[in-house]
């Protein structure tokens, strides 16, 4: 089957030809007849199927041409970064019409989203929080809103998105087309389906997601603590040259990324604590070869769309399957090949096993020859909590015992107490609530997630 089969008008043919799609990917082949017919759709698709231009090119068939303003297209999306790469999607594949779009979403000024919100754009691409803080100030206007679609629908509900999109419902028409997109389709999301979709075409929707086709994965067991020097040791070895490296947390992001600093491996991370100009750059710089590494946690992952990336790296073991699902399936994109490498530790055997249960067989074990297995690290990734705490605790202890000494000694020549007297007083008193205030905040930043 080709594109000329939709019958798509000749400026979409046009994007589509500039993006280089030569055949619609399986998605596209099954929901867009239905999508471009009107029907609400409700797909099970997988990362990286294409499902993006299965909803797109709908949108756009539907309002090339029209020169009216008013906001007639809705997609709703998890990430800040997902936005935006819908909304590159759709300004590429519309170069040739004159279909106006946004994104809303939150981390950047609100100024120039509430202008377009005003002026009425045809399509506007949203996170749902930033959206109803603006419809909440009466910025946006869906009378006319012709299509609605909620993309990673899963994901939405993971991080607690369900009750917003319900209020964003509320405010839209009851007449419009539906598409509803999901990796995976819990009970939350069917019930969700039930409520929004008038007699859905169903694609897909028996199959559970798994990863794309097209993937090599392999597990690479290690002990937790030379997880980095093993990182690097691959890194070294160019057996990897560009990577996407997942950590369980913002936290070991941040460590990570010093670590292969450090190492002289050009890098940078995403996550949820780096602003959004901050995950642009990032992102910018590693799309176009400027860093070798990028280091995210799994909210960030949602989105990151990078032509040709060749290998993925699960640093940590992701708690949820279905976050394996996406994390490898940024390599791979669109049926091309990739690899999908995982570090095990002997704690982490639990969660692959469950992998292995979806992925629907045992990944092959991997080790790397020459390196030192059972060598001892020079530093662990995370020094644990307590130890941190004892080792300050033992500094100032001995800081106190030489002020002290130093104290006993200018007693005893005659020297009067002078600044040096109320230095010691004022350590014993200030610095363990500090430390432990200090200690506190950023265990509790890591335990904050991802
Ligand atoms: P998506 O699943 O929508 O995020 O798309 C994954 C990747 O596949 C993106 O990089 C798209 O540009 C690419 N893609 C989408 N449709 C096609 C197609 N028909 N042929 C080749 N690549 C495509």
């Amino acid at each position: 089957m080709s594109f000329s089969a939709f019958n798509l008008d000749p400026s979409l043919v046009r994007g589509i030809s500039d993006l280089g799609f030569t055949d619609p990917t399986p998605i596209q082949q099954a929901a867009l007849p239905e999508a471009l017919a009107g029907r609400d759709v409700l797909a099970a698709a997988q990362t990286g199927s294409g499902k993006t231009a299965a909803f797109v090119l709908p949108i756009l068939q539907r309002l090339h041409g029209r020169t009216e303003p008013g906001t007639r297209a809705l997609v709703l999306t998890p990430t800040r970064e997902l936005a935006a790469q819908i909304h590159e999607h759709l300004l590429a594949l519309g170069r040739h019409s004159r279909v106006t779009s946004a994104t809303v979403f939150g981390g950047v000024k609100q100024g120039p989203q509430e202008r377009a919100l005003r002026a009425g754009v045809n399509v506007v691409v949203a996170t749902p929080g930033r959206l109803l803080d603006l419809i909440g100030q009466g910025c946006a206007r869906f009378d006319r809103l012709e299509v609605l679609v909620l993309d990673e629908a899963d994901r939405m509900l993971d991080m607690g998105f369900l009750p917003d999109i319900r209020r964003i419902l509320a405010k839209l028409p009851a007449s419009r087309q539906t598409m509803l997109f999901s990796a995976t389709l819990p009970q939350p999301i069917v019930q969700l389906s039930r409520d929004m979709l008038r007699d859905p075409a169903r694609i897909n929707v028996e199959r559970r997601a798994t990863p794309a086709t097209g993937i090599s994965h392999a597990v690479l067991p290690v002990p937790e603590k030379l997880k980095s020097k093993l990182l690097v040791e691959l890194l070294r070895r160019d057996e990897v040259g560009t990577a996407l490296v997942f950590t369980r947390t913002k936290h070991r992001a941040n460590r990570l990324a010093l670590v292969l600093d450090k190492a002289g491996i050009s890098c940078d991370r995403i996550h949820g604590n780096r602003s959004q100009p901050q995950r642009e750059a990032a992102l910018k710089a590693f799309k176009t070869g400027r860093l070798r590494v990028l280091v995210a946690t799994d909210l960030a992952s949602r989105g990151i769309d990078v032509a040709d990336l060749p290998h993925v790296i699960n640093f940590d073991v992701p708690a949820q399957v279905d976050d394996y699902i996406h994390r490898v399936g940024r390599t791979a994109r669109a049926e091309a090949t990739g690899s999908a490498v995982t570090f095990v530790s002997p704690d982490d055997e639990p969660a692959i096993a469950a992998i292995e249960r979806v992925v629907g067989r045992r990944i092959a074990r991997r080790t790397i020859d020459g390196f030192d297995y059972a060598e001892k690290p020079a530093a662990a990734l995370e020094v644990p909590i307590a130890e941190r705490i004892a080792a300050i605790r033992a500094q100032k202890a001995g800081e106190r015992a030489r002020a002290k000494v130093n104290a006993e000694r200018r007693a005893r020549n005659g020297t009067p107490s002078g600044s040096a007297g109320n230095k010691v007083s004022a350590h014993p008193a200030a610095a363990p609530g500090g430390a432990r205030a200090r200690y506190r905040s950023s265990n509790q930043r890591r335990n904050a997630g991802r």
